[in-house]
């Protein structure tokens, strides 16, 4: 049994924890180089920026609308996120860090009726103690955990926590989940396992490639590569 935490437009968040003025403004967080974005608050999102725009063509947007626009400080990220898994420590003893953003979490030791409950209180003291805000999805497969993931994002009425245990939940929240969504989940939990080398090549973009390679050849947090991957 599973939970994944989820850092919530991690790059942004990270940059408002130091710079409370930046609370409820649209920001975004720039590729290496300030190519394209790769986090974008809601705020942001709002105002149609998508994620991997070239900042070329969003720069009069952002000074219209004044989007608040950071170059990437990973640095900054990669000490955000060891200070989030030193609190999933308190929560979980067993932690897989799985991006600098996810971590896997086992909740195997967790009676049934108080793995939802965990999930909020984990999520109430990340917040409290970092400042940073995230999602918990619980599932009884690290691939159900990351789905269940996405739907708590996507839903606000979940209180940012969804737990995809039963079958009843799977029945009614699953069929949500957009369809390029799962694939790309799939696709991705068959890459970790070295599942179909070829058709996951095929499959995922480069970008996300390039963070598969990293976690292959280190599994430290916050490498250049995996730290210009997109991070929602
Ligand atoms: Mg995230």
């Amino acid at each position: 049994m599973f939970a994944l935490i989820d850092g919530n437009s991690f790059y942004c968040s990270c940059e408002r924890v130091f710079d409370p003025k930046l609370r409820r403004r649209p920001v975004i967080v720039l590729s290496n180089n300030d190519g394209c974005a790769v986090a974008r608050t809601a705020e942001a999102k709002a105002l149609g920026i998508k994620m991997g725009a070239p900042m070329f063509s969003i720069r009069d947007l952002c000074k219209r609308e004044g989007v608040v626009v950071f170059s990437s400080n990973y640095t900054l990220y990669g000490d955000m996120s060891r200070r989030m898994n030193t609190v999933y420590q308190r929560f979980a003893p067993d932690i897989e860090i799985y991006s600098i953003d996810e971590s896997f979490l086992d909740l195997t030791p967790v009676a049934p009726e108080h793995r939802e409950e965990l999930g909020r209180d984990l999520r109430t003291t990340v917040s409290t103690w970092t400042g940073v805000p995230t999602c918990v999805g619980i599932g009884p497969t690290k691939t159900l955990a990351k789905l269940a993931n996405k739907i708590a994002k996507t839903t606000p009425q979940l209180g940012g926590v969804c737990d995809l245990t039963s079958d009843e939940a799977q029945h009614e929240w699953l069929p949500l989940v957009a369809l390029e969504d799962t694939i790309l989940v799939l696709v991705r939990s068959a890459s970790m396992q070295n599942v179909f080398p070829p058709v996951v090549d095929w499959l995922v973009p480069s970008m996300d490639r390039s963070r598969r390679i990293s976690q292959e050849s280190d599994t430290s947090l916050a490498t250049a590569s995996d730290s210009s991957t997109p991070r929602d």
